[in-house]
Formats: structure tokens, C-alpha cells, sequence
């Protein structure tokens, strides 16, 4: 079995990668700074390193774990704070980008599966759903780092003898999702009312998102090992749901229908976005197994009995 290297395996979705990954055989080995402070989704099974994927330490690292495969997740996720923050941003997301693709380059890595965005790279879309052809054009710096970073991806692809998957994340939830960030309004608005408080929708509620529960993306991630080779896969459902209507349906999964306080759009922020992923269907066989409906309840059902554990 191959040992694959989770760059972000302390996050959201780099853990639920890791835990399916294990749950196949693999050997896993995560690289995380911690940053997202939550070291404890970190699976047991997995081997865990605290490091930074700017750090020069990286490589050492390389020359330890000898991954046959880098699953790439580590990232700033948040869209208003690359708009707040560019360049700490770009340090982030292009240049420990690079210094993974370059340590993965001088130790033989065969291949490299990276967690680009769908959401943020096709800006304010000239038809929906946006399939892979639609022109690039963000809207914010976390957007832009993503393209870049794709582009070293496609390079050190071509130029040093590795395979590449790129997959294009619509917006991804489910369980373990930070509720405290800036990103994730499943989780935000779930926790807001198991918590008995009112949530805030940043513009007027319309705008649209494709929701693609965590489950199904581990399962990309699954099939990206073997299939898909040096190729770029929009990973969401096609359906869109306003942010009015997430408001609505988790009012009634947590039975706190109270009316949301609306403030002022995000800089950065798309007003309307759904991912073809008939190219996913067609070389990874993948497609969202998860209804948007089942989805949530997951969801709602591990926030809570995470609060009532003392978790939450
Ligand atoms: P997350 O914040 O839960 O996970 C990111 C992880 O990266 C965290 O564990 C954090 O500690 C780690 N990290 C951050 N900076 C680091 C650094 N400098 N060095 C090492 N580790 C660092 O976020 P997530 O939602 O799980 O996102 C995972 C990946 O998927 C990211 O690359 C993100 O851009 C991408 N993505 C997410 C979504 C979504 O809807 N959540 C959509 C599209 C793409």
C-alpha cells in the first residue's frame, strides 16, 4: 500500500480524507501547522507532523515519510481575508503550495492530488453550471492563488515526472467544519442555532451555492488516486440552493426558525455559482451520493451530539 502524504489532514476536509484513506489501507502521514487548531481530527491511525508547508523543514520531512502520493488540502480558506490580507495570503496558498510541489518533485513523489476551489475561480459565471472550459476569472485573492497554484501543479506535472489531479471543490460541508471561521455557512449557521442565536446572511439571502457534503469529496479524493491522471475535476452536485433556503431547511432540522440578521455583501464573494461535474462522472466514475436534504441532517446530527458532549 502506498504511503500518502495529507498536507491540511488537521482541517475539515484534509481529516475526512485521511480517516477514508486509512479506512482503505494506505499509510497516511499529515503535515499541518496546527493553524486551524483543531488536533483533534487528527485520526489515531494517522502519523502527525506540525509543520509549515512554507517551512524549509518540508523537505526534511520528505526525506523521513518517502510519500509515494501528496494529497494537498493545507490552505487559508477564508475568501474575505485573502480581500483583507492578499499577500498573506499568497504566502500561504502560492508559496507553501510550491514548497510542497517542489519537495514532492526532489523525493520521486509519483503523484499529486491538490484541493483547488470551483467556487472562487470562475468569478460571477457566464452560464451555469460552469464545467472546466469556463474562462478563469476570480473575484478574489484566494481565488487567484488557487489558478497559480494550479499552474505549478500542471507544471512540476509536465517537468518532473509526477501525475497530477486537480479537483475543484464546490462549497463543501458536513461534519467537523469549523463554525468559527469566516468560511463554511453550513457550519456557521447550524452551530448559530443549536446555540439558540440568530445568524447573519451578508447580502441580501438570493445568492446561490452548490453544496457538496464532505463524504462524497473524501471519495474524490479516493478515486483521484488511481484515476484521473494530469487531469482538472469539478467536484459539486450542479443544483444551486440560495443561502435564504439553507437558512430555511436548517431552521427546521435544528427547530429554531428565527429570521436571520441580513448585513452588507462580502467583497469577494460570487453571487451565484453551481458545478457541472459530468468530466468527474466520466474518468473518476464519481459522482455526489449525498442528497442535500440527508446532507444536513448529518450535519446538524454530529454538531449536536457534539455539543452534547461537551465538544461543541
Ligand atoms: P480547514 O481550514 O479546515 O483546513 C485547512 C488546514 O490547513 C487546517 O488544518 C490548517 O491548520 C492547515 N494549514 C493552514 N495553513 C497552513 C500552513 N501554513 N502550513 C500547514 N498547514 C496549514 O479548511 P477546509 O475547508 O478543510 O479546506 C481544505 C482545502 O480545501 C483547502 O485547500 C481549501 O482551499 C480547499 N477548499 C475548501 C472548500 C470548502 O468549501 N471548505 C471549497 C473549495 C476548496
Amino acid at each position: 500500500m502506498p504511503t500518502v502524504l495529507v498536507t491540511g489532514g488537521a482541517g475539515f476536509i484534509g481529516s475526512h480524507v485521511a480517516r477514508t484513506y486509512l479506512s482503505h489501507g494506505h499509510r497516511v502521514v499529515i503535515a499541518d501547522n496546527l493553524a486551524g487548531q483543531r488536533k483533534d481530527l487528527i485520526p489515531k491511525e494517522a502519523e502527525f507532523h506540525q509543520v509549515d508547508i512554507r517551512d524549509a523543514a518540508l523537505n526534511d520531512l520528505f526525506a523521513e515519510v518517502r510519500p509515494d502520493i501528496v494529497n494537498h488540502h493545507a490552505a487559508q480558506i477564508s475568501v474575505p481575508y485573502s480581500v483583507r490580507e492578499p499577500l498573506k495570503d499568497l504566502s500561504i496558498n502560492v508559496y507553501g503550495s510550491a514548497n510542497v510541489l517542489e519537495a514532492a518533485a526532489r523525493h520521486h513523489v509519483k503523484r499529486f492530488i491538490f484541493a483547488s476551489t470551483g467556487g472562487a475561480l470562475y468569478g460571477e459565471p457566464q452560464y451555469h453550471p460552469c464545467d472546466e472550459q469556463h474562462p478563469i476569472m476570480p473575484l478574489s485573492p484566494y481565488g487567484v492563488a488557487k489558478f497559480c497554484t494550479e499552474q505549478y501543479v500542471r507544471y512540476y506535472a509536465q517537468m518532473r515526472d509526477m501525475t497530477s489531479v486537480v479537483l475543484r471543490y464546490a462549497n463543501v460541508y458536513g461534519p467537523n467544519q469549523d463554525p468559527h471561521g469566516e468560511a463554511g455557512v453550513v457550519a456557521i449557521f447550524t452551530q448559530r442555532m443549536l446555540e439558540k442565536e440568530p445568524s447573519v446572511i451578508f447580502g441580501d439571502g438570493e445568492q446561490q451555492r452548490d453544496f457538496v457534503y464532505v463524504g462524497d469529496v473524501a471519495q474524490a479524493n479516493v478515486l483521484a488516486l488511481d484515476l484521473g491522471d494530469n487531469g482538472t475535476y469539478n467536484i459539486g452536485t450542479g443544483a444551486g440552493h440560495s443561502v435564504n433556503e439553507l437558512h430555511r431547511l436548517l431552521g427546521q432540522a435544528t427547530a429554531y426558525q428565527v429570521p436571520a440578521e441580513y448585513e452588507q455583501a462580502r467583497p469577494g464573494d460570487v453571487l451565484r455559482i453551481t458545478l457541472d461535474s459530468s468530466k468527474a462522472a466520466r474518468d473518476l466514475g464519481w459522482r455526489p451520493e449525498t442528497s442535500f436534504q440527508k446532507g444536513l441532517e448529518l450535519t446538524v446530527q454530529s454538531f449536536a451530539d457534539q455539543r452534547s458532549s461537551g465538544d461543541g
